[in-house]
């Protein structure tokens, strides 16, 4: 069976879901409406832009918007090579799926500071996310985030909404230093971390972490299009991918750390972590040794993560997982092939939980990089700052920000 019919298919995230596995299967049951239907929180879909929206994450973003129940997709930016064609001209789209109707005629735009929209998600090239996000956030627009570049910003969330949802309250500072108004910048973590930290979560609140040393196994769609060459790639693994090892040592102290009202304070695990290139297409897999600071027995280390279920608020947004992080049974899973769909792309899928002769406990895990580490990653908080009252009607505020690019 593929991963797609096995898990209810790729990059279609409007019917809500439970990921939970049981006996090694993984259960796709829609939620009961009258537990957990997503409701809206105001009668009106908020208005989104993409930048970047012809790169492959900037595609996952507009294949995500397309049916999405809160937000509608209004304008789509790129760089000069793409601006003032249709979507469809402009792009190379890689998606099994069509190109949406609604994004299929839209004209691409330059990062254009008056954009027909309520907010932003940005999937930017890091050479030219960084000052253009910020003159987005100046300009009034909260920007939602895939690059880089603001992560390790010390007033801008580095946001799960499953693991670190109260790091949004330091929304307000960033727009008090920054003198932003009504914008603001929030940011998902690296692709590779994305997964990592979703199962570490209920481990570090479980038992307590102490150290954590991670192998990655990352597919090539991680390195955007075109990404690696084939001839670098095929029948090979490249053990080295620019940046990807210190991010993955940094973002997790962030992400498990708190925000104490002034400044994050960092998780203080010791983390090390090894960073491959491997040639396959989509789901970065993680070979996993962690230790705790509490004893633990295998057994409680599986219920921990098995009965990892996210709060009625998160429950409630049209993205999320009540139950996000998978654990199978079977000795040979997770594969990428096989279980990267699981929960829409949104689960992080766990296997082969073992003993660790050096640290405590051991296992690997799968994510979908585009999904689960990228564009779903940022419609996920979106939906929360939706939830929250983040977001507000552009025409409402417009008047409130002065529009002026401020670049450096
Ligand atoms: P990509 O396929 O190379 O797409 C880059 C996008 O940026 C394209 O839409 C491109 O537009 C646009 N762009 C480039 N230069 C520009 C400029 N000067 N002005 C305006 N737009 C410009 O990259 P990607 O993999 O989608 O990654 C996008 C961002 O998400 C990156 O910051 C990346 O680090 C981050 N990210 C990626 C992943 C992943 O798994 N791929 C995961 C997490 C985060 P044109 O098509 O017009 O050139």
């Amino acid at each position: 069976m593929s991963s797609q019919s096995q898990y209810g298919g790729d990059g279609n995230m409007q019917s809500k879901q439970s990921a939970k596995s049981t006996e090694g299967r993984v259960e796709n049951a829609a939620v009961r409406s009258d537990q957990n239907t997503p409701v809206r929180p105001t009668d009106k879909k908020w208005r989104a832009g993409v930048l970047g929206a012809t790169g492959v994450v900037g595609q996952r973003l507009v294949n995500l918007l397309a049916d999405h129940p809160w937000f509608e997709l209004t304008e789509v930016a790129a760089s000069e090579r793409s601006s003032g064609k249709t979507y469809a001209e402009a792009v190379r789209w890689h998606l099994d799926a069509l190109i949406p109707e609604v994004a299929r005629n839209l004209v691409v735009k330059g990062l254009d500071l008056s954009l027909d929209c309520d907010f932003v998600f940005s999937a930017l090239d890091s050479s030219v996310a960084g000052p253009a996000e910020e003159d987005f956030a100046r300009a009034g627009y909260p920007v939602v985030s895939n690059s880089r570049n603001h992560r390790m910003d010390p007033d801008v969330p580095l946001l799960i909404p499953e693991v670190n949802a109260a790091h949004l309250d330091a929304i307000p500072l960033q727009q008090k230093n920054r003198g932003y108004g009504t914008g603001f910048i929030v940011t998902n973590p690296n692709c590779s971390t994305a997964g990592l930290v979703l199962v570490l979560k209920p481990l570090a609140d479980a038992f307590g972490l102490e150290k954590v040393f991670v192998v990655t196994l990352q597919a090539i769609s991680g390195a955007g299009y075109p990404g690696v060459a084939s001839m670098d790639i095929q029948g090979n693994v490249v053990p080295f991918i620019s940046g990807e090892e210190e991010k993955m040592e940094a973002e997790p102290q962030k992400l498990l750390g708190k925000w104490d009202g002034s400044r994050f304070v960092d998780a203080g695990i010791g983390l090390s972590a090894h960073c491959n290139r491997v040639p396959v297409i989509d789901g970065h897999l993680e070979c996993v040794s962690v230790g705790l600071k509490k004893i633990a027995s295998l057994d409680e280390v599986h219920e921990a993560l098995r009965n990892f279920e996210v709060d009625a608020e998160l429950a409630s947004l049209p993205t999320a997982l009540r139950n996000p992080v998978v654990v199978l049974d079977e000795e040979n899973r997770p594969q990428p092939r096989r279980d990267v769909n699981a929960g829409n792309g949104m689960a992080a899928v766990v296997g082969r939980v073992r003993e660790c002769p050096l640290l405590d406990v051991k296992l690997t895990l799968l994510s979908h990089n585009l999904v689960r580490g990228a564009a779903g990653a940022a419609l996920l908080n979106a939906e929360l700052l939706a939830a929250r009252g983040f977001l507000k009607r552009r025409a409402a505020v417009a008047e409130q920000n002065v529009a002026e690019p401020v670049s450096r």
